[in-house]
């Protein structure tokens, strides 16, 4: 049996190990030229930890995993307001959890599999067909590839759920938030070694994790008005973070003006958008999907800081903005799912009513 698989992120690459090891040949289609290895801290529990135990690759997370020794939260002005220390940081990620790069994830299922899935990068899909027999994939690179099944593993602006499903718009629930991570050359002195500090003002948030063997990733989450358009390009497309995060936080001090100028200096930025893929009842069965493994908690609390509980104040900055209550959150042109989770959402009791539904499938 062979497998089509577009995007070698963690979903792409997990998707193929697995498939690997149940017999399936697979050809992994990645649209960067290289791998894509960079992001902040994940803290990695619960169904996700088990599923890499199963898969074979626990040991191999763990010799990356690393410790928080303390996270530092800091006031506007730069001054230390309280911390969190080693005890407490281990107290809530409970047992059998761990602390890692999101790249080193990507790079342990990399290693894993990279013998027995061919990767073909610098290539995208361009049209998807099927008959009885096989699903057939049009490549950029001119060739059309012949499976028993195609997986869209290439992230939040799935250029394959675009193809099968239809535009992004339908299904991308801007949650109206943007974040952006990148790698540090290196650590600003007032982040200790082994620690993580944290800013949070006005709807926005940064964070710096040293993260052993002398890495160190910033973090920038902020508050947009929904439908704010961006678009993960490997930086080559849509609003430049070296424009953006600039005017968004050029107002605070702490390490923050020593971080903005390293981004120069770095490969590459992950930003875009906080968003949610719904996809159409039924999709899930018909067609493989992706998502964050269950489990995976993406800047969770105890490497990075909780989003700004902080009424928004100020009228000018669209970082500020009032996130909507209790209109549906989400966009206009998602016409397929919207008026079922509204119903849903109506006959729901108590606080489950302003409840967004679990994500059913993140066709990438
Ligand atoms: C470099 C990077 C850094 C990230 N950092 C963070 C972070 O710090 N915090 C956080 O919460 N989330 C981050 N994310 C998002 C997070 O990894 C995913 O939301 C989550 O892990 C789900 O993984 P995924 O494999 O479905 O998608 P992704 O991790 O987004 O991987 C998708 C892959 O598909 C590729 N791809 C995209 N479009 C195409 C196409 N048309 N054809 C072929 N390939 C395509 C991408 O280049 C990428 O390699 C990051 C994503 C990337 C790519």
């Amino acid at each position: 049996m062979r497998a089509i698989i577009i995007g070698a992120g963690i979903a792409g690459l997990a998707a193929a190990l697995r498939l690997s090891q149940i017999g399936w040949d697979s050809l992994i289609i990645e649209r960067a030229p290289t791998r894509r290895s960079g992001g902040y801290a994940v803290t990695f529990g619960g169904l996700g930890y088990d599923a890499a135990e199963r898969m074979g690759i626990l040991p191999d997370l763990l010799q990356r995993a690393f410790v928080t020794e303390e996270i530092v939260y800091h006031k506007p002005n730069g001054q230390r307001r309280f911390s969190l220390g080693r005890e407490i940081i281990a107290a809530t990620m409970g047992p059998r959890t761990m602390n890692i790069l999101r790249g080193d994830i990507e790079t342990v299922l990399y290693d894993t599999v990279r013998d027995s899935a061919e990767i073909r990068f610098a290539t995208t899909i361009t049209a998807v067909d099927q008959d009885t027999r096989a699903v057939h994939a049009t490549l950029s690179d001119g060739t059309v590839e012949h499976a028993d099944l195609l997986i869209g593993a290439d992230g939040l602006h799935s250029a394959t759920r675009a193809l099968v499903f239809g535009p992004e718009e339908d299904y991308l629930l801007d949650l109206g938030h943007r974040v952006a991570v990148y790698m540090l050359d290196r650590r600003p002195a007032s982040i200790a070694p082994g620690t993580a500090g944290t800013l949070s003002a006005g709807g926005r948030t940064v964070a710096v994790i040293s993260a052993g063997d002398d890495r160190n990733v910033a973090f920038f989450g902020y508050r947009t008005e929904r439908g704010a358009r961006h678009d993960d390009r490997g930086d080559d497309r849509g609003d430049d973070p070296a424009t953006v995060l600039p005017q968004v936080y050029g107002d605070l001090g702490w390490v923050i003006p020593e971080v903005l100028a390293s981004m120069a200096r770095t490969d590459s930025v992950y930003f875009d958008t906080i968003s949610q893929v719904v996809a159409p009842p039924g999709a899930a069965t018909a067609w493989s999907c992706s998502a964050t493994p269950p489990g995976a908690s993406p800047c969770s609390p105890a490497t990075a800081p909780p989003w700004p509980s902080a009424a928004p104040t100020g009228s000018a900055p669209n970082w500020n903005a009032t996130p909507a209550t209790s209109a549906p959150p989400w966009p206009p042109g998602r016409r397929h799912y919207g008026p079922r989770w509204r119903r849903s959402r109506n006959s729901a009791a108590g606080s489950k009513a302003s409840t967004p539904p679990p994500t059913r499938c993140c066709c990438g």
